[in-house]
């Protein structure tokens, strides 16, 4: 079995409790049996000055043991347990912020892909449930690689922020926006019939093509292209994405800014 220092330190103090009480009880005994009787006067006074002394000195013994021993062995410990328990906070802060991390497009702060997948099949169990439309939406820029040829990728960058912000400015606070690849987006757009997420989508659509950027010395204006899905209420994530993803193929085909549903 093994003892840990705090209590074999506490074994110890106990042990000069004891050992001062029973001392004390025999100085006590002998002082009685001295008043009472009177015999044997020398032997009892002995005893009883011994037994005070080895009291006393059993209580010094146990005073500076708590003094210079249990009481710095206390103050180590809640020492210790204090470092632990930051340890324990500032690790788990860490923790949150890796997750934080591993779901966040670095660039423009929206979700990223995973973030996205992840949602979009909580989404589906719960609107399966309750029955509700579920949609999605796809938003790519228009010749972007034109940008970037043009104007370099650091205003390509820039452009893909400012994206990101009107995609966040019209999305609602339950929608999901997330950035899933270079220049392409995707939102999650719950309880919106087919009719409402068109039009939401073509607001979106319309407030990109009358943003007017300046990244540094460049102006330019940008176009992009939606695709638009239903969740039929059976299909898997995979599925629905494909569709809509195709639906943003149709858009570019027929000649790009538009929304295909
Ligand atoms: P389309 O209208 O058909 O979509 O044409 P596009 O030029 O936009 O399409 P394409 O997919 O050919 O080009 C996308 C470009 O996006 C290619 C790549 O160099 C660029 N790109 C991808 N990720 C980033 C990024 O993080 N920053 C920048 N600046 N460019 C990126
Ligand atoms: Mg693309
Ligand atoms: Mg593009």
């Amino acid at each position: 079995m093994k003892f840990y220092r705090s209590e074999i330190a506490f074994l110890i103090f106990l042990s000069l409790l004891v050992g001062a009480a029973a001392f004390s009880y025999q100085a006590h005994d002998a002082v009685l049996s001295q008043m009472s009787a009177r015999q044997g006067a020398a032997a009892g006074l002995d005893s009883g000055l011994f037994a005070v002394r080895a009291s006393l000195t059993l209580i010094a013994i146990g005073l500076l043991a708590g003094f210079f021993y249990f009481y710095p062995l206390i103050r180590e410990q809640a020492r210790e347990r204090g470092e632990l328990r930051e340890m324990t906070v500032s690790l788990s802060e860490k923790s949150a912020t890796f997750q934080q991390a591993a779901l966040t497009d670095p660039l423009t702060g929206l979700q990223n892909r995973r973030y996205f997948d992840d949602a979009l099949a909580q989404y589906m169990e719960e609107f399966a449930r309750i029955e509700r439309p579920l949609g999605i939406m796809i938003i790519d820029i228009d010749h972007f690689k034109s940008i970037n040829d043009t104007h370099g990728h650091d205003v390509g960058d820039e452009v893909i922020k400012s994206l990101a912000k009107t995609v966040l400015e019209y999305t609602r606070y339950h929608d999901i926006a997330a950035r899933i690849g270079g220049e392409e987006f995707a939102v999650v757009a719950p309880n919106l019939s087919m009719d409402e997420l068109n039009r939401l989508a073509n607001r979106l659509r319309l407030a990109v093509a009358e943003l007017a950027m300046k990244i540094g010395n460049v102006r330019l204006r940008i176009t992009v292209s939606i695709g638009v899905a239903i969740w039929d209420g059976k299909e898997t994530t995979a599925k629905l994405y494909k569709r809509a993803d195709s639906n943003l193929y149709q858009a570019k085909r027929g000649g790009r800014n538009r929304v295909c549903a």
